[in-house]
């Protein structure tokens, strides 16, 4: 089975699996539903938010303290002056479903200064009973990855995810859940200022990024993020989860690190020199 095929694979199931669930309200353009009958797509899930999404997650996002209408990151009413400020605004948050079901807010942990900003799809079982991103299996295997070439949660990187509370069942985050939580995931790159994003995983990718494309096609390349004044480019690769669970796709998450590696390099001097002390050019 090729790349493509496999990648076509797990989306298909994961948008089936979205179908069943009722996780999402998708509405796929008339040819990805014909592909989506026939299973022959990779189904890029150009999805369209229904209204009543759009209008819950506004809602609720307003009652988190940010204004809503805007993903520009120039129109919140909450304007947070520390990342200690956003996690005590995410640890006390009700604005969406995920609240009631939480054991733990997952704000986010790393330096305040970061060179990258690591950012995942949501919480699992482990995160959600510790209240910290990435710490089982996937997490650690995360850690691994990312030590590979010179990023450390504790030296230079902050890890968070689009949705900082568990969704039930490992589910994907549903679209207004997204919604009322981007404002706080926004808030924590303006603050944050990292030269660089690595993104794990479809969901997290299309979600920051606002598009339908698949993993496959996203994956090792920079697409800047704009968010306010400020551009950042952002890498999507492989969530570690998919690595675990087929370690074929180990070799390709490792192709776009080295990309990483090597563009960031080429904006810091010091993470350059850090590679060669490390030892891992
Ligand atoms: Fe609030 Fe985000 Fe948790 Fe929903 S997932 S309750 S928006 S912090």
């Amino acid at each position: 089975m090729t790349i493509e095929d496999k990648t076509a694979l797990t989306s298909f199931l994961n948008l089936a699996g979205d179908y069943i669930k009722g996780g999402y309200k998708v509405t796929p353009p008339p040819d990805i539903q014909e592909q989506y009958q026939e299973g022959l797509s990779s189904l890029p899930l150009a999805y369209q938010i229904d209204e009543d999404d759009e209008e819950a997650g506004e809602s609720l996002s307003a009652e988190a303290g940010f204004a809503t209408g805007s993903t520009s990151g120039s129109n919140h009413s909450f304007i947070p002056s520390s990342i200690e400020d956003i996690a005590a605004a995410i640890n006390t948050c009700k604005a969406c479903g995920l609240a009631a079901t939480r054991k733990n807010a997952v704000p986010g942990e790393g330096v305040k200064n970061p060179l990258v900003m690591v950012i995942g799809e949501g919480p699992g079982a482990d995160e959600d009973s510790l209240g910290r991103p990435f710490v089982g299996k996937a997490g650690q295997l995360l850690d691994r990855m990312l030590a590979a070439i010179s990023l450390y949660r504790d030296k230079n990187c902050f890890i968070t995810n689009t949705v900082k509370c568990r969704p039930p069942e490992n589910r994907n985050p549903e679209p207004g859940e997204m919604a009322a939580c981007y404002p706080f995931l926004e808030q924590q790159i303006l603050l944050l200022k990292p030269s660089l994003i690595l993104c794990v995983g479809r969901v997290a990718a299309q979600d920051l990024l606002k598009t339908g494309t698949g993993i496959n096609a996203l994956r090792g390349k920079f697409i800047d993020l704009k968010i306010g004044e400020i551009i950042i480019p952002v890498m999507p690769t492989f969530h570690p989860s998919a690595l675990l669970w087929d370690s074929s796709l180990k070799s390709y998450a490792w192709d776009d690190l080295r990309l990483f590696r090597t563009r960031l390099a080429s904006i810091s001097e010091e993470y350059a020199s850090s590679i060669g002390k490390d030892g891992k050019n």
